[in-house]
């Protein structure tokens, strides 16, 4: 299709875009009166409007029934984390039994390492890319130190080439190739969360298994954002946050999935609570655990019913829609937020260059050479919120959900706007 930067045309993809009626149901931040133009649900995404009914159904439950709650709530709290599998499990390419929920990202991730980052005196390195997300930096040199290694030797970072923004797929095999029976664990970001690439996850982990190694993913950037096949790829382990893509809320609860091939193990080391043991037995509080046959066996606490309502809230939108159909918006509006960004170059005579390399989910990232501060604060100003990196990164994610084609056309023009009139 021949994309035009007119309002007219913005306006014709959305009468044709089956998605466009959930727009309704999210909330909007405003500004001077003015639904935003969101592009930062690759940070937080925005609150849909039927979360507030699953928080309320909770509230109601614990001040009517109070710790009866557990078992006869409207929905039991006792095992209300098992109502996410299902949807997740879509999400993300698993089998229902292979999904938990719990925690936060980074407290996952270190939980997972417990079980798959055993480290020998000769295999005890980690493959990961370089500046990868700073949390991820700090875990696995945490965890490496914690073995008694030292991060210099233990952590082996993929390098982007020269002049490029990007991964290249061919440097990535060939680095695990290179550590071959030292490699322990592969552990990379499945979509970047600076350049916005989307790693061949299939390939790499066919790769890093064949080396001997494990392989892990954090899914931070992934979830809810690209088509996911973690079961038939056999992932070892991944794990992600739900408050970005996913749309569940500020710092909210963490998924993680463990291939089905460990489940179910009662000698895999790992850190274990009261909520990991098997439902049936767990009451009669005895003194041993014996791990759920799922990937619940991970779970150690009773989990915080509050968060999970309104993630739940969030997978019954994903649930009603699948990811097909929000990656095929996706693919679009991103090609016409790239389309609109070089008429918009070409417009002012600028020099805009998108670091996002073809491989990419929802999510441009973008060098404005030349420009600077004050224009984030015109976006800002105007009612578009982006992220800004300084000194002239911009990050934009069209989340499919709540994002429209018209928005892409407005952002232009005030785009143009700032530059011209600076
Ligand atoms: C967002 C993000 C995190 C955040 O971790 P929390 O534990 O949820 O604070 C971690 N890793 C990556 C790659 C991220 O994108």
């Amino acid at each position: 299709m021949t994309f035009q930067n007119t309002l007219e045309f913005a306006q014709q993809l959305d009468a044709k875009d089956s998605l466009s009626k959930y727009r309704n149901e999210f909330h909007y931040p405003q500004v001077a009166g003015k639904e935003v133009i969101y592009f930062t649900g690759n940070s937080l995404g925005l609150q849909p409007k039927r979360t507030q009914k699953y928080v309320d159904e909770v509230m109601k439950d614990w001040r009517e029934l109070a710790v009866e709650g557990h078992f006869y709530a409207e929905k039991p709290w006792w095992d209300y984390h098992e109502r996410l599998a299902n949807g997740l499990a879509k999400v993300v390419g698993a089998k229902p039994g292979e999904i938990s929920v719990m925690n936060t990202l980074t407290v996952n991730l270190h939980l997972l390492m417990v079980s798959f980052y055993r480290p020998t005196q000769k295999r005890f390195k980690i493959l990961c890319e370089e500046k990868a997300f700073p949390s991820d930096q700090y875990m696995l040199q945490s965890q490496v130190r914690f073995h008694g290694f030292d991060p210099k030797d233990a952590i082996v970072e993929v390098k982007k080439r020269k002049g490029e923004h990007f991964w290249r797929k061919e440097d990535i095999l060939q680095k695990i190739e290179e550590t071959g029976d030292e490699l322990a664990l592969v552990l990379i970001g499945g979509v970047n969360y600076y350049n916005g690439q989307v790693f061949d996850m299939g390939t790499i982990t066919k790769a890093g298994k064949a080396a001997g190694a494990l392989v892990g993913w954090d899914l931070a950037h992934a979830a809810g954002n690209v088509a996911l096949k973690l079961h038939d790829w056999d992932v070892d382990f991944a794990a992600w946050c739900s408050y970005k893509y996913m749309n569940s809320g500020p710092g909210n609860a963490s998924g993680i999935f463990v291939h089905e091939q460990h489940l179910g193990k009662k000698n895999l080391p790992r850190f274990e609570g009261w909520w990991g043991t098997k439902k049936e037995t767990r009451f009669l509080m005895e003194p041993e655990f014996d791990p759920i046959d799922t990937a619940d066996a991970w779970q150690l606490s009773n989990p915080p019913i509050l968060s999970l309502a309104p993630y739940l809230a969030s997978l019954e939108l994903f649930d009603e829609v699948g990811m097909e159909a929000l990656i095929q918006k996706q693919q679009r509006i991103v090609s016409y937020l790239e389309f609109v960004l070089h008429e918009i170059d070409k417009a002012v005579a600028s020099s805009f260059e998108i670091i996002t390399p073809n491989e990419r989910g929802c999510q441009l990232s973008v060098f404005l050479h030349g420009e600077g501060r004050a224009l984030f604060d015109h976006l800002m100003k105007n009612g578009v919120i982006t992220d800004w990196r300084e000194p002239n990164v911009i990050r934009l994610a069209p989340a499919p959900f709540y994002c429209s084609f018209t928005d892409m056309y407005r952002f232009g023009q005030i785009l143009k706007s700032g530059i011209l009139n600076k």
